[in-house]
C-alpha cells in the first residue's frame, strides 16, 4: 500500500507552473509513492508524466479534473483516476469541454477591460502552456504581473470569482456526462475538493446523491484546502455514501500553492482508499 499518495495536481498542460516531467521529479523528491496528474479537462500531459514516473520508479496512474456545471451556475470539479486515456468517449468529451474556453477567455478580457484591466487576453496567453487550455489562473498571473494585486488569490477575490467583474458564466460538462466518460474509460470518478464549493448544506447533499446516482465512487477526503474539521466532515460523507477516499494536494506550482506535492494529512485509517484495489 502506498504511504504517500497524491492523486491531484496540475502541470503546464493546464494551469500548473511545472512541466509534467518536472512535476513528477518534484513528487518523487517529496516522497510521493503514488501519483496522478490531473490537468483541467486535458490529458495531453499524461504520456510525458508516465514516462518520467517510470524512469524514477514512481507509481503513476492517469488522471484528469473535469469542469462540470451544477445547479444554479455553480461549477464543480470531478477528478477521474486510473482510466484508459485513449478511450474515444473520454477523448471526445474532454475535447468538447475544452473547446469553449477560448471564447470564454475573450469575453473575460472584455469584462476586465471595462474595469480598467486592458490587454488581458494577450497577457493571459503569455502564461498559457497549452493553447487549448486558457484558464482563469492565466488571467490571474497577468493581473499580478500588471501590479493590480500582490498574488493570484487576491486577483480571484477582486476580479475572477463568481460575482466579480471579470467572471463570465460558462457551460461545462454535465455531471452525468463527466462520470460516464470516466467510467467508460475504466476509471473511478471522484468529487474534487468538496470544501471549496459555495453550496448550502442541502445543495451539498444533493450533489453527493446525484454523483452517487450517476455512478460516482470517490471523494477527496483530504485536499489542500482542508482543515481537521473538514476532513472529519468528508470522512463522514465517505462512510455514509460508501465513497472511496482520495488524497489530493491540488498542487499548481511553487510559490502559488501553499501545500506542496504529497504534503497533506493522512487519510483517516478506517476509510477505503481509492487506490485499495489497484495493482
Ligand atoms: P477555470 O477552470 O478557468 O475556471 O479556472 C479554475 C482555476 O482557477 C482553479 O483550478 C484554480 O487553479 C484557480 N482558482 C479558482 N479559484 C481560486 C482562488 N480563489 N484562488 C486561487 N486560485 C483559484
Ligand atoms: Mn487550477
Ligand atoms: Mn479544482
Ligand atoms: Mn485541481
Amino acid at each position: 500500500m502506498p504511504a504517500n499518495a497524491d492523486l491531484h495536481c496540475h502541470s503546464t498542460t493546464s494551469d500548473g507552473l511545472l512541466a509534467p516531467a518536472v512535476l513528477v521529479e518534484r513528487a518523487k523528491a517529496n516522497g510521493v509513492d503514488l501519483l496522478a496528474l490531473t490537468d483541467h479537462d486535458e490529458i495531453g500531459g499524461l504520456d510525458e508524466a508516465q514516462s518520467a514516473a517510470a524512469a524514477l520508479g514512481l507509481n503513476f496512474v492517469t488522471g484528469v479534473e473535469i469542469s462540470v456545471s451544477w445547479g444554479d451556475d455553480q461549477t464543480v470539479h470531478i477528478v477521474g483516476l486510473n482510466f484508459d486515456q485513449r478511450h474515444p468517449d473520454l477523448v471526445a468529451g474532454l475535447e468538447r469541454v475544452r473547446s469553449g474556453r477560448d471564447a470564454r477567455a475573450g469575453l473575460m478580457a472584455e469584462e476586465l477591460a471595462k474595469v480598467g484591466i486592458d490587454g488581458a487576453y494577450a497577457g493571459a496567453l503569455k502564461y498559457v502552456g497549452n493553447p487549448a487550455l486558457i484558464s482563469r489562473s492565466h488571467f490571474a498571473r497577468y493581473i499580478v504581473e500588471r501590479g493590480f494585486a500582490p498574488d493570484v488569490k487576491t486577483v480571484f477575490d477582486h476580479w475572477l470569482a463568481k460575482g466579480k467583474p471579470g467572471y463570465v458564466s460558462h457551460s461545462w460538462a454535465e455531471l452525468r456526462e463527466a462520470v460516464d466518460w470516466i467510467r467508460a474509460a475504466g476509471g473511478i470518478a471522484v468529487i474534487a475538493h468538496p470544501g471549496r464549493y459555495r453550496l448550502t448544506p442541502a445543495e451539498r447533499r444533493a450533489l453527493y446523491v446525484a454523483f452517487k446516482d450517476c455512478g460516482g465512487q470517490g471523494i477527496e477526503v483530504v485536499s489542500s484546502s482542508c482543515g481537521d474539521t473538514e476532513i472529519r466532515e468528508f470522512a463522514g460523507i465517505a462512510r455514509e455514501f460508501g465513497f472511496l477516499a482520495s488524497r489530493a494536494s491540488d498542487f499548481h506550482g511553487p510559490g502559488e500553492s501553499t501545500i506542496d506535492l504529497g504534503r497533506m494529512a493522512p487519510l483517516p485509517a478506517d476509510l477505503k482508499p481509492v487506490w485499495a484495489d489497484w495493482q
